[in-house]
């Protein structure tokens, strides 16, 4: 996942400004250093050797999410994301980590990696762990999952005739945190016909990796996941979170779609029946999904299937939810401060149900959203349109 980027690209900045109002850091703390274009200037002014790589000018640079709404507006185009993969490539072993932040790299690299992690977050010991799994208990997870209790199966078969099978990439995470999800669309993909694999063990996606200053663990971890691809021969390999998308679609010879994309074409050739909904929900979408995979009317053209829906969305739709991938634990105050910003953005009052197409948002949003409303459920749209399809007899 080397890229062909070099710092030198910072020169590409010509210091417009234009990306400020967009970045989330520099709303919050309203300092050049933490702005887009103050940080490009820092990684310049350090791989230039005019100033010191000192532990303040790292902390500013580092506490950027990501969200890469500074690269979207750019009228220089500058590779700002490239630029910070190859800055904490060079520079985050000068970074002081939480253990959390290092345990969640380190175990993600192993098959299921994040599921044996999850496990031990009740401990009280390790709160921040919890608090980053915000552990719920399994009979809240069936509770969420509108199609069936029981154990997660490695197949699904179709329930009509089959017109092929397709894999269901749930990555270091998926089964210990979102386990509603990847049940309940396995339910719609039966529907629509297809088989569905789940492979036993998965490794990561490689983003968080990429994201952290570990780029050759990240191409590791892809090559890792090419194989086991391989192995499967399934039609299509299906991705649930726009930031693991994001890494895996770097495979280009395999068929990798995300989830949503391939739902929202099946149903163009075979509609499916689905129950009318009465009540407005709100839409978080994810900034991967806004900014790297750049499918930006797929989660409202998917909801449109579902008749009556009311879709809210929230004043500010471009700012982060401040999750940022291990943001939220590396620097859980940033996190919390633009989480709240977020949700003072949506009527959240008006709805019983939120949904967020990133994982990583999901548990975030799920740590402060009480506070705005204790009844609101928070689910992946293909989760909300599997709880929509009509039942067959
Ligand atoms: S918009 Fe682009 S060129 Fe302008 S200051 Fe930001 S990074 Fe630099
Ligand atoms: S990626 Fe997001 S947080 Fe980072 S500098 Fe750009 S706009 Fe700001």
């Amino acid at each position: 996942m080397k890229t062909n980027s070099s710092l030198t690209d910072t020169d590409l900045c010509v210091m417009c400004g234009m990306c400020l109002p967009q970045c989330p850091t520099y709303q919050l703390y309203q300092c050049e250093t933490e702005s887009p274009r103050g940080r490009l200037a820092l990684m310049q002014a350090i791989n230039q050797q005019r100033i010191e790589a000192s532990a303040v000018t790292l902390l500013h640079i580092d506490h950027c999410l990501g969200c890469l709404n500074c690269e979207t507006i750019c009228p220089s185009r500058v590779p700002y994301g490239q630029l910070l993969d190859e800055f904490r490539d060079q520079f985050s072993s000068s970074i002081d980590k939480p253990l959390v932040s290092r345990q969640i790299l380190a175990q993600s690299i192993k098959p299921n990696g994040l599921e044996k992690l999850a496990s031990l977050a009740d401990m009280p010991v390790l709160k921040q762990l919890n608090a980053f799994f915000k552990t719920v208990p399994q009979s809240h997870v069936e509770q969420l999952s509108a199609n069936g209790p029981s154990e997660l199966k490695n197949f699904y078969p179709s329930s009509t005739p089959s017109r092929g099978q397709v894999s269901l990439f749930t990555g270091c995470s998926g089964k210990a945190t979102d386990l509603a999800t990847i049940k309940d669309a396995s339910v719609l993909l039966n529907r629509l016909g297809f088989d569905v694999s789940i492979a036993e063990q998965e490794y990561c996606c490689g983003a968080m990796h990429q994201h952290n200053g570990q780029q050759e663990m990240a191409q590791w971890l892809l090559e890792k996941n090419k194989a086991q691809f391989n192995e499967l021969g399934s039609a299509a390999i299906l991705f649930f979170s726009p930031a693991c998308g994001a890494s895996l679609e770097l495979l280009t010879d395999i068929r990798i779609q995300d989830i949503r994309l391939f739902i929202l074409n099946e149903l163009q050739q075979h509609p499916l029946p689905f129950s009318t909904t009465n009540q407005p929900v709100a839409l978080h979408e994810s900034c991967s999904h806004r900014n790297m995979l750049k499918l930006k009317s797929l989660n409202t053209d998917l909801l449109k299937y579902i008749p009556g829906i009311q879709i809210l969305e929230s004043d500010q739709p471009y700012l982060c939810c401040g999750a940022g991938g291990l943001q939220s634990v590396n620097y859980p105050l940033q996190a919390h401060s633009i989480l709240q910003q977020k949700l003072r953005s949506f009527d959240l009052l008006n709805t019983r149900v939120l949904l967020s197409d990133n994982i990583g948002c999901s548990l975030h949003i799920k740590s402060a959203i009480s506070a705005y409303n204790p009844d609101i459920e928070i689910l992946h749209p293909v989760s909300f349109l599997a709880r929509q399809l009509v039942k067959l007899n």
